[in-house]
């Protein structure tokens, strides 16, 4: 998948409109994790470094296709200052005749930042003329996003049909560590996947069961399939629109597939103090499962610890309460120690490995949540194509 990366000459003293994921939780008006600015730092040093006259772009949260205080990018650029160790400028406007014009006033070496692309509802829409004004922001364009390559938007797509389009460091470290899994996985190839988004990620193991060797499953997706087996699984956390499908797999995964054998159960979400380990044919009716048991975590320690390749999507339990983090904190400790190729998607799951200390022991933590998602189930990302991938 050859994604163009750009050159020296080609940014030099050039106005680069970058698109990246500044998409941060926000709490109480500060940035809460900076996990996403720090990743396209280094995109943004490389390019200061070349001179170049740096305008970024991006959405953060869902504002209605017009402006909300709350939602602004502004708080965004002062911690992407901090981060990036240089004054960034910011303008709350996106391809009006203010951001048009800070943008024409940038210096070689100096960044802006725009306000929130979402404020108008033309980003979303792919529209051509917002594309086109914001293609008229900048002479040369980079797409680190890599969160939103699942989007075809103005400021993914569109955009790109009118200036010359390249990736960044960010993009394409993505696209090489997941492209790797998705082209020749060293094997054996496992996947361990839980979490609770069950309906997002049965198409992914779909697409995944010819390639994937062994699929170990936790969270409260395991319920689902437990339930489909005919357990009685109490209390717990089960999508029952995706039983019916993971019935299916059950049949067609078999030998392939690892459950659960044992779960942390209680009578309740904030009762994590009382968790006790049982077998998963022993969940009484009142009682839910909130993590997997230690038996669980050894049989799927062993796998992990034997694969060439593995991708962790979903945490094991509810490891945001103590009393239910030890699954999720066993099998990432596991993989932390394994020499799998390891590559961890999914937000919660990036913000378990955080958690526990592991994310610089995996080989690559993506950034994408559902754009890793759709990568790895091998679709072409809008972004990506726009790139000429
Ligand atoms: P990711 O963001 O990594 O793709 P998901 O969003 O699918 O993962 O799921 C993460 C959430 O699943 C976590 O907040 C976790 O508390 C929850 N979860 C995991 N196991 C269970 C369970 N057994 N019961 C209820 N919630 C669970
Ligand atoms: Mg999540």
């Amino acid at each position: 998948m050859p994604i163009r990366p750009y050159t020296e000459a080609q940014v030099k003293g050039r106005r680069v409109l970058v698109r990246a994921d500044l998409n941060v939780p926000l709490s109480g008006g500060a940035v809460s994790d900076r996990t996403r600015i720090r990743a396209v730092v280094p995109t943004l040093r490389h390019l200061v470094d070349q001179g170049a006259r740096v305008v970024v772009v991006s959405h953060l949260g869902r504002p209605k296709g017009e402006p909300d205080p709350a939602l602004s990018l502004r708080p965004v650029a002062a911690a992407l200052g901090e981060e990036l160790g240089t004054e960034v400028a910011f303008v709350a406007d996106t391809v009006g005749d203010e951001a048009r014009a800070a943008a024409e006033g940038l210096a070689d070496g100096q960044v802006l930042v725009l306000e929130n692309l979402r404020f108008d509802p033309r980003e979303k829409k792919n529209d051509a003329e917002f594309s086109k004004a914001l293609a008229a922001l900048a002479e040369v364009y980079v797409c680190d996003a890599f969160g939103t390559m699942h989007r075809a938007h103005a400021s993914v797509v569109g955009v790109t049909e009118h200036l010359d389009s390249y990736a960044g460091a960010l993009v394409a470290r993505e696209v090489e560590a997941m492209g790797r899994l998705v082209e020749d996985p060293p094997r054996p190839y496992v996947a361990l996947l839980g979490g609770a988004k069950v309906s997002d990620k049965v198409p992914l193991i779909e697409n995944l069961q010819a390639k994937v060797d062994r699929f170990l499953i936790g969270g409260a997706m395991a319920f689902c399939f437990l339930k489909a087996r005919g357990v009685e699984v109490g209390k717990s956390l089960v999508e029952e629109s995706a039983v019916e499908t993971a019935g299916e797999l059950l049949a067609t995964l078999g030998e392939k597939l690892m459950l659960p054998s044992d779960v942390v159960i209680a009578p309740g979400f904030d009762a994590d103090d009382q968790g006790q380990v049982v077998g998963v044919d022993a969940i009484p009716a009142d009682m839910a499962g909130f993590d997997v048991g230690p038996a669980t975590v050894a049989a799927f320690g062993a796998e992990i610890r034997g694969a060439g390749a593995v991708l962790w999507n979903g945490p094991m339990g509810v490891f945001e309460k103590p009393g239910f983090a030890a699954g999720t904190r066993g099998v990432g400790e596991a993989l932390a120690e394994s020499e799998a190729f390891s590559v961890v998607g999914g937000g919660d799951s990036a913000a378990a490995a955080a958690q526990f200390g592991l994310s610089d022991r995996m080989s690559h933590v993506s950034t994408g949540g559902g754009a890793s998602l759709e990568f790895m189930s091998g679709a072409k990302l809008p972004g990506i194509a726009a790139l000429g991938g």
